[in-house]
């Protein structure tokens, strides 16, 4: 089965797959050896719908389905909806979304709410062997009853319970006939065991909520351990991958499938993504939503894969990255700058270049003729020939960036001041003459003159200057909203909290700066949300899907500077 829905997949950087790892490995030695005989490799992505997708989910994605992909086996999409408060339709919607927009596509959507009934009657089944008992503790008393990792937990009072009293019990729990926290299922493994996970782990907890799928049908769900591995089972999933702190849940996993004989799926792990000044944890990207931090899941600050993708992040950006940080059986953190690079490097190959001036200043040609417009032609991305190339309007007056002019030039300044010749890009040599000052002494205009020997930006007796700045024709500009972002944290390790404070102590209060009027040139007014550009000189943008006739709003994806190449000259990485 395929999936519904409009949206086709992303696949032209299929290719990429995960590097050598011991995932891989185990594998293909299950592949060489037969172990589930002529059924195909098979894995699922386990998303619990309770929030949106995050880089972190990005790299487990990208492992479930390349590495199925790559032993021509399928993955299925499933949704790990056993907890009703905490899930939404929403929620469920947007993961859809997210996964397609990586590039990925299901062999089946599935539910584990679809297979409450099946759960149910393997519930009763563990019951009937003797394997399951209803115990009438509260959450509290079983906590303290459960022991600890230096002392043995104690039986409940209720764990020997006759097969009849709990079958009894348990079916009276599913009708409704108990309160919420009154009575759970437990499965009867052993007390004492070293691994806290086997001591009479719970199985089912009453809940009197709505589910967003099953709505009332059921008022006990089952607990995250009790409904996975069964889950697998159903989907015959072969190879199972979650991050490690499941890591101690294993054993319980394999019980579940073995008291009940059912298809051997096996549960593997791998390391988390951690990367530095983000956060990647569903509860807390929550907060910042309802706490109104951000502006929304997809705010393109957010970790969240609609967010970086508003930011104009790319699928394959993403699929290069996660292959590139590989994966190990411990747990580290790698540099947000990993994954900028990896985004500039396909940016600056296929991102078209424009002119744009974030903060305009007015530069007049007195010498140029008054009402003449002159076109010139600028490549549309130096990488890629096959770009081609477009016209840009020139006239007398244009804008200049702030930055690229100075009264008085610091020592070093090699930009426009008076009495300076720079390169207007493409188009002129230009000499700054004179200035004009509003009445608080800043400079609003500057005057200059060309050199119409100069014409396409270069100067026939071999004149040389020191700069070429971008610029914009000031009758021909598009006007633009432009937001620059910085990161969203200020601190590396944001879900450390400062002492006696909050990780939202360490959220950046400069994360966001809006500049009202940039000018464009323009061609920008054909841009659409799913392009992405390179402003000349000053980083990667993309239209912000906010944005309408009237009101044009441009995300900065990166600024140029790639400081990964730093670090890894530095740390050798
Ligand atoms: P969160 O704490 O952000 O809610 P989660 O692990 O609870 O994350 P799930 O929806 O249960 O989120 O995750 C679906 C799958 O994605 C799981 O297999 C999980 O192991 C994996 N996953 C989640 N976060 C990461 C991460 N940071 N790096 C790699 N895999 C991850
Ligand atoms: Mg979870």
């Amino acid at each position: 089965m395929t999936s519904p829905g409009s949206e086709s997949p992303d696949t032209s950087n299929a290719d990429i797959r995960p590097t050598s790892n011991f995932l891989r490995d185990r594998m293909a030695e299950d592949v060489r050896t037969r172990k589930y005989g002529d059924a195909h490799v098979q894995t699922r992505f386990p998303p619990e719908p309770n929030g949106y997708l995050h880089i972190g989910h990005a790299k487990a994605i990208f492992l479930d389905f390349g590495l199925a992909d790559e032993f021509g086996g399928k993955t299925n999409l499933r949704f790990d909806d056993t907890n009703p408060e905490k899930e939404e339709q929403e929620y469920v919607d947007s993961i859809q979304k997210d996964v397609r927009w990586l590039g990925y596509e299901w062999e089946r959507l599935c539910y584990a709410s679809d297979y409450f009934g099946q759960l149910y009657e393997w519930a009763l089944q563990l019951i009937r062997t003797g394997k399951a008992y209803v115990d009438d503790l509260s959450a509290d008393e079983i906590r303290q009853y459960r022991g600890s990792l230096t002392e043995p937990g104690k039986e409940s009072p209720h764990r020997s319970r006759s097969v009849e009293e709990n079958v009894n019990l348990f079916q009276r729990m599913k009708a409704g006939e108990f309160p919420d926290g009154s009575r759970v299922l437990r499965a009867k493994i052993d007390m004492a065991s070293p691994n806290l996970n086997m001591r009479d782990p719970v199985m089912y907890r009453i809940l009197h909520a709505t589910h967003h799928r099953t709505g009332d049908e059921w008022c006990i769900y089952p607990m995250y351990d009790y409904a996975h591995g069964q889950s697998d089972s159903i989907e015959r999933v072969t190879h199972s991958m979650c991050t490690l702190e499941f890591t101690d849940h294993q054993p319980l996993y394999r019980w579940y499938i073995e008291q009940l004989g059912i298809f051997p799926s096996q549960q593997i792990e791998f390391d988390r993504l951690n990367l530095t000044y983000t956060l990647l944890s569903k509860r807390k990207l929550l907060q910042l939503v309802q706490e109104g931090r951000v502006n929304g899941w997809d705010d393109p600050r957010m970790p969240t894969i609609s967010g970086i993708r508003r930011r104009g992040f790319t699928p394959e950006a993403i699929r290069a990255f996660s292959a590139s940080i590989g994966v190990t059986r411990t747990n580290g953190t790698t540099d947000i700058e990993l994954l900028e690079h990896f985004q500039r490097d396909d940016l600056n190959r296929r991102a078209r270049r424009a002119m744009a001036v974030l903060r305009p200043l007015k530069l007049i040609i007195d010498n140029y003729p008054e009402g003449q417009v002159e076109h010139f032609e600028v490549v549309n991305n130096p990488e890629d020939p096959a770009a081609g190339t477009r016209q840009v309007p020139f006239s007398r007056e244009i804008y200049i960036e702030q930055d690229d002019f100075r009264e008085v030039p610091p020592p070093k300044y090699f930009r426009l001041s008076p009495g300076k010749e720079v390169r207007l890009r493409a188009a002129y040599f230009v000499t700054a003459q004179s200035v004009v000052k509003d009445a608080a002494g800043n400079v609003v205009e500057v005057h200059c003159t060309y050199d119409p020997a100069t014409r396409g930006g270069d100067s026939p007796d071999g004149r040389k200057v020191k700069s070429t700045i971008h610029w914009v024709s000031a009758t021909h500009a598009l006007s633009a909203e432009v937001r620059l972002y910085e990161k969203l944290f200020a601190t590396a390790n944001p879900g450390d909290a400062p002492e006696g404070g909050s990780f939202l102590d360490n959220l950046n209060p400069n994360s966001l700066e809006v500049l009202a009027s940039a000018k464009l040139e323009p061609s920008l007014a054909s841009a659409r949300v799913e392009d992405r550009y390179q402003f000349e000189r000053v980083g990667y943008f993309c239209l912000d899907p906010d944005s309408s006739e009237t009101r044009r709003i441009f995300n900065r994806t990166l600024p140029l500077k790639d400081s990964w190449a730093k670090i890894e000259k530095k740390t050798g990485a």
